[in-house]
């Protein structure tokens, strides 16, 4: 019998409740103090203020089970095996207290005595300084040193922005033969599905400042980071992390709607794991108070939930039908995310009307895509300007349009709509009067504001109102 995700999820809290870590809940995806990040990206995110000091964690060990958001791999979803801009990420962290010795190993017991993964299938890296990670994996786990494979800052070094950040070590699955790519230089490394990285052990021994100075913190923590939806799907050996127990219900329950079936044609598999993956991202940021807009992560929303009625299109399915995926994950998870249940009528609505909105425009948007493609002639390039009456008319973000364009081997030209994008600020700047940078938001929230007064009466405890 195969674990099931949610026993995965439970089988690594509870190991490291028995290394006396305290479990602690998913923070909201909305980071609460940090204003340098949009959403939250990682198990470590959250937890920023004890790794600092500036706030004193409830115990020196603690492991979460964090909701992410990465947007910035929204190109690969549905193409890679292994990636979603929504995951849970799994994590033990330690503040202050033990460091490399005990998380390596700890991880090691993890994988190789619960999941009771089989050694010889498992690899590691460490940063190319790392001495004593080296000593670590080789010497006390008993890892080969052909199998600790050093790599440079780009991977194994952990930092984003400024804070605390350090070397990193990271374990991966190799899942055979045939999930290789094939190609003669295919080996560890290679950026297909072949080797799965599943587990990032950061030693954050440093806290970097605004000069980009690297200062040695006093006593240096341990975060980590698993995914759960990789772990589970090198467990239950499918392929990718949508043909995951939970997650495959969603999927299936899309191709239901849709009247396809899943494994008989790789497009059409990639438009059904994208809108699984962004329905995903989608129910958990509006149950977390994220209502679409133009900016911020609003906006990530926005994107997220029109490429996915997009690609709705692409399998068939006529008029909005997101919310009623939404609420397939919502009884999917709402067991481990009660607050998804609790609202559940407001998700919907928020979904139904932004994506009826967009309906409007979504098809003579796509037609008038098609037209500028016609136009295009040789060229490989849509340009900035076309680029931007799809964005400014037809509400489509740049994201929907290069995928698009993708399916066709074509592009945009990002720098130009950049700058259209430039010029509508500063036009709406002279109309305002104004040069506040941030005079837009008075506008959207005010706008929100009337649209869930509007649309929701009776939903007057809304999240809505804690971001504004
Ligand atoms: P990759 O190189 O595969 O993009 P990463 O190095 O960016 O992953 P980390 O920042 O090290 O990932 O995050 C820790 C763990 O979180 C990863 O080892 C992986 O298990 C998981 N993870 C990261 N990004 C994703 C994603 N987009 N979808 C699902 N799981 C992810
Ligand atoms: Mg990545
Ligand atoms: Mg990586
Ligand atoms: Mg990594």
């Amino acid at each position: 019998e195969k674990l099931g995700l949610n026993e995965i999820r439970e089988k690594f809290l509870s190991f490291f409740e028995t290394k006396a870590h305290l479990r602690l809940k998913s923070a909201s995806l909305v980071p609460e103090k940090d204003k340098s990040l949009l959403l939250i990206n990682s198990g470590m995110a959250p937890l920023k203020p004890f790794f600092t000091g500036q706030e004193t964690p409830p115990n020196k060990r603690v492991t979460t089970c964090q909701k992410c958001i990465r947007t910035p791999d929204i190109e690969r979803v549905g193409k890679t095996a292994r990636h979603g801009t929504f995951f849970e990420m799994l994590g033990n962290f330690s503040f202050g207290d033990y460091f490399k010795e005990d998380a390596i190993a700890w991880a090691w017991e993890f994988c190789t005595k619960w999941l009771e993964l089989p050694e010889d299938r498992l690899w590691v890296t460490i940063y190319q300084d790392d001495d004593e990670a080296f000593e670590i994996w080789n010497e006390k786990i008993g890892v080969a040193p052909e199998k600790i494979v050093r790599m440079g800052k780009e991977d194994n070094f952990w930092e984003i922005g400024l804070g605390p950040c350090g070397p990193c070590s990271e374990i991966y699955f190799d899942r055979g033969e045939k999930y290789s790519c094939g190609k003669p230089t295919c080996k560890f490394g290679c950026d297909c599905d072949r080797y799965i990285e599943f587990w990032n052990l950061v030693f954050t021994q440093f806290d970097k400042d605004e000069e980009g100075n690297y200062n040695r913190l006093a006593n240096p923590n341990i975060d980590t980071g698993m995914g759960l939806e990789r772990m589970s799907a090198i467990m239950q050996e499918v392929d990718n992390i949508f043909e995951v127990d939970t997650i495959k219900y969603t999927l299936e329950y899309i191709c239901s709607l849709a009247g396809v079936e899943y494994g008989m044609d790789e497009k059409t598999d990639v438009s059904i794991r994208v809108i699984t993956d962004h329905i995903r991202s989608v129910t958990f940021m509006v149950s977390d108070g994220v209502l679409p807009s133009n900016e911020g992560r609003g906006y990530v929303l926005r994107r997220l939930l029109r490429r996915g009625a997009r690609h709705g299109k692409l399998l068939g399915l006529k008029g909005a039908f997101l919310s009623k995926v939404s609420k397939k994950v919502i009884e999917l998870y709402h067991n481990a995310y009660p607050e998804l249940k609790e609202k559940e009528e407001y998700i919907e609505n928020i979904i139904d009307i932004e994506e009826e909105r967009f309906e409007e425009t979504l098809e003579q948007g796509l037609e008038k895509l098609q037209e500028y493609i016609e136009l295009m002639g040789d060229s490989d390039t849509l340009s900035g300007e076309a680029a931007f009456k799809l964005y400014d008319t037809y509400g489509f973000p740049l994201d929907l349009t290069k995928d698009i364009l993708e399916e066709q081997g074509l592009k945009v030209d990002e720098y130009s709509f950049a700058n259209e994008m430039e010029l509508q600020r500063e036009r709406a700047r002279t109309a305002r009067g104004d040069n506040e940078a941030e005079g837009w938001k008075e506008d959207i929230y005010s706008k929100l504001d009337k649209d869930v007064k509007t649309d929701f009466v009776g939903y007057d405890k809304l999240t809505v109102h804690s971001i504004i």
